[in-house]
This record gives structure tokens, C-alpha cells and sequence, in this order.
């Protein structure tokens, strides 16, 4: 495979931009490669500029849950930009695209709009903070809500690749706020709110964890979540960011029948375009500026290309058959590595709930951070490399989903099964 022109734009970007990235993960240091740097995407495919083209399993993430460029989601982007880019100012759009968001997902009376997942997180818990008075967090180990301050304590994916323990530059003051317990614990939950509960401002977690790769909330995990916040008069938030609009239209909370008390909304909800969100109820919802005293802005907030691209991606997932279609290929899918694994030998354990799975090389059950530990890395950089000879797109760490679109029928997905089957083979050898 010829990467020169990658390779030459890696030097220069190296020159220019932190280790040539923006976001590290996308270095690619865990599985010992250089970044290829991308010229397009469409569907499923992914082409870097040296013109070769890859099945992506990746989908920026998550976000692209209908395959790249759709066009319904392109021509709406289009369309809008030839009205104006950014007004900073109210718009139709953002009345539309929040109307679609707090139908979808159950929990939701009010949503703001923000720029990133981070910045929903951020402000959650700002908002749980002022609600309750008090200043501790709860979060759990290789839960990863992106990087503000106060949640890079164990925080999965990008910091167990790169091996920072949470980072320096976070000052103690904050930190000290901050308690990270392990994932499906259900004592240690407990044990903590029993402690400290009158301290606790809000409990964050992933519903379904997909930054330690993915970790799916053992049977009473979240209902005791649920019931243990509200006897301690504790926010729980769900971190959506990845399961919203991925496991179903209303997410993890719909999937599950949980209703949290604030809600993070990112990756989908852009089509693509960065948008994030936050909401709850009225009742915490009315507490933000300007109805209340809690601050939180944004220039380029509610962006009306931003808006145009979710809006028109929610129109699609609204589809009658959009999830049920996707279950089924992700099912069928999933069988059949589970199969190969088998008849390969290699050791492997996967993780999935819907259309986002991790496929762990380690023999144990993962169920939290530690057990997610017990996974081949090096491994798992060979399969990394092998995939990609064979023309398919993983993400560049163990410790991350991957994701089924729209995009990927079983035609593509049969040949993904076939490079794994021959990746596993010379794994074996
Ligand atoms: C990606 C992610 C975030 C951070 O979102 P950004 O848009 O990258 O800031 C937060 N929480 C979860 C669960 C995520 O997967």
C-alpha cells in the first residue's frame, strides 16, 4: 500500500499541530502506525490521499450512524449555508432540531445546544452542582466524559492508550471533587453514596460504557444507579454522548427504560457537524441562563449548518425500521465473528448492545475497567494492521467501539468477516 503523500502531510502537520493531530487517538501510537490522512468518505468507504480505500468501522467515532455523506444530511448543510453561516442570533432551525431531540429522548423537557460533548458535560454538571449545592462528582474508572478539568480521573480510552494517569495541568483543588469508582459495582456504589452521599452533587456515567471499549451495564447496574440518586437527593446524569440516538432513537434511556435527571447529547446529534447538548426536566432546565443563575454560553452555539445536518439525520432515524434493520445486521454480524473467533482459536470476548461492539483478545468476562485490562494490546495492534492491508478501517486502540451504520450491508460486512478470518488465522500462526 502506497502512503507516501500521508506520510509527507504527517511530517509537515508535525511541524505544525501537537504529535500532527488534533484529537490523539488519532495518532494511531497504540498500534505502532503513522495516521493516514483522509481525502473523502462516502457510505461506508473511507479514501486517504494516496487514493486508498477502506471499509470504515469507525465512523468518526460514532456520528456517522447513516454512513458518510449522506446526501439527504449534505444537501441540507448545502442548502443553509447559502443563507448565512453563523448569526448569533436565534434561529428557525434550532426550534426544529430541539423539538425533534426532547421528543425523542424520554427524559427531556428542555435542551441546550453546546459545541462539543465536552462542553455538555461541562455544563451538566455545573448545572447539578447548583442545583445541589454540593461539589463532588462521582464518575466511573475507564468512563470517559470528555476533557474537562474535573473527569480526568481514570477516563478511559485515549488516556489508557497514551498511559497518562489522568493529566497534568489538572489542578488537585479539582480533582479532589472528583471520586471515580469501578463500573457494575454495585456495593462500591453503594458503600460511596453511604459515605459521602450528603457531598455528591451528581453521579455521571455512560450507560452503556464504549470508552473503555465496550462495557454494557450488568442486570440492576442502573436501576439501583436510578434509585440510590434519588433517596440522596443526587443528579444522575447519563452520559448519551455515544449511545444517544445509537441504541435507539431516545438512546440508552429508551433501551433500558432509566430516566435520568440531565442528559449529554453529542456525536449523532451533529449528523456529522459539531453539536452537543444537555437537558432535563423544567424544573433543572429553568435554572440555566438566562431563566436562572447558572451560566453557560456559546458563540457559535445552536450553528445553523450544525442544526441542518441533525435535523436532517433525526428525520431519518425517526424511520419506522431504521433501528430494527440495523439490530438485525449488527445480530447477524456479531454471530459470525463470534463464530470465526471460534473456529480460529484466538481468544476473544465480544462486547456488544445494538450496532456498537468491541471485540476484547482476552479470555475473561470484561465487565469494568480491570477486565478490560486483561486484553492483548499488542494483539490487537497486529489485527489493527492486518485489517488494514486487507482494506478495512478499525479504530486504533482496544480499547474502543466500533460501529455499524446504514451504510454497511451484508455484502460489506461479509468481507469484513473475511479479512477477520484471515486476520485471525496469521494470528494464530
Ligand atoms: C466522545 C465523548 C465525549 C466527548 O465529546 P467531544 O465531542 O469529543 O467533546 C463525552 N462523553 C462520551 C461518552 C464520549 O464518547
Amino acid at each position: 500500500m502506497n502512503t507516501d503523500r500521508s506520510a509527507q502531510l504527517f511530517a509537515q502537520a508535525r511541524q505544525l499541530i501537537p504529535g500532527g493531530v488534533n484529537s490523539p487517538v488519532r495518532a494511531c501510537r497504540a498500534v505502532g502506525c503513522d495516521p493516514l490522512f483522509v481525502q473523502k468518505a462516502q457510505g461506508c468507504r473511507i479514501t486517504d490521499v494516496d487514493g486508498n480505500t477502506f471499509i470504515d468501522l469507525v465512523s468518526s467515532w460514532g456520528p456517522m450512524i447513516l454512513g458518510h455523506a449522506h446526501p439527504k444530511v449534505v444537501d441540507a448543510i448545502r442548502e443553509t449555508a447559502a443563507l448565512g453561516t453563523s448569526f448569533g442570533a436565534p434561529s428557525p432551525l434550532e426550534v426544529e432540531l430541539a423539538e425533534l431531540v426532547c421528543a425523542a429522548v424520554p427524559s427531556l423537557d428542555k435542551v441546550r445546544f453546546v459545541n462539543s460533548g465536552t462542553e455538555a458535560t461541562m455544563s451538566a454538571i455545573r448545572l447539578a452542582r447548583a442545583h445541589t449545592g454540593r461539589d463532588v462528582v462521582v464518575k466511573f474508572d475507564g468512563c470517559y466524559h470528555g476533557h474537562a478539568d474535573s473527569f480526568l480521573v481514570k477516563a478511559g480510552s485515549g488516556l489508557i492508550t497514551l498511559g497518562i494517569p489522568g493529566s497534568p495541568g489538572v489542578p488537585e483543588d479539582i480533582v479532589k471533587n472528583t471520586i471515580s469508582i469501578p463500573y457494575n459495582d454495585i456495593a462500591v456504589f453503594k458503600q460511596t453514596l453511604q459515605e459521602r452521599g450528603k457531598e455528591i452533587a451528581c453521579v455521571i456515567v455512560e450507560p452503556v460504557a464504549g470508552n473503555m471499549g465496550v462495557v454494557p451495564p450488568e442486570p440492576g447496574f442502573l436501576e439501583t444507579l436510578r434509585s440510590e440518586t434519588t433517596s440522596h437527593g443526587i443528579v444522575l446524569i447519563f452520559d448519551e454522548v455515544i449511545t444517544g440516538f445509537r441504541l435507539a432513537l431516545g438512546g440508552a434511556q429508551e433501551r433500558f427504560g432509566i430516566r435520568p435527571d440531565l442528559t449529554c447529547l453529542g456525536k449523532i446529534i451533529g449528523g456529522g457537524l459539531p453539536v452537543g447538548a444537555y437537558g432535563g426536566s423544567m424544573e433543572l432546565m429553568s435554572q440555566v441562563a438566562p431563566d436562572g443563575p447558572v451560566y453557560q454560553a456559546g458563540t457559535l452555539s445552536g450553528n445553523p449548518l450544525a442544526m441542518a445536518a441533525g435535523i436532517a439525520m433525526l428525520k431519518i432515524l425517526n424511520r419506522p425500521d431504521f433501528y430494527t434493520d440495523l439490530e438485525d445486521k449488527s445480530d447477524w454480524f456479531a454471530e459470525e465473528l463470534t463464530k470465526i473467533a471460534q473456529t480460529t482459536g484466538v481468544p476473544t470476548r465480544l462486547n456488544r448492545i445494538g450496532s456498537m461492539m468491541t471485540c476484547f483478545f482476552t479470555k475473561e468476562i470484561v465487565r469494568d475497567y480491570t477486565s478490560a485490562m486483561t486484553a492483548d494490546v499488542a494483539r490487537y495492534a497486529d489485527h489493527y494492521r492486518n485489517m488494514l492491508a486487507e482494506g478495512v478501517w478499525l479504530a486504533p486502540s482496544q480499547f474502543e467501539a466500533f460501529f455499524l451504520s446504514a451504510a454497511h450491508d451484508r455484502d460489506v460486512l461479509q468481507r469484513v468477516l473475511a479479512a477477520i478470518a484471515d486476520s485471525f488465522k496469521k494470528l494464530m500462526n
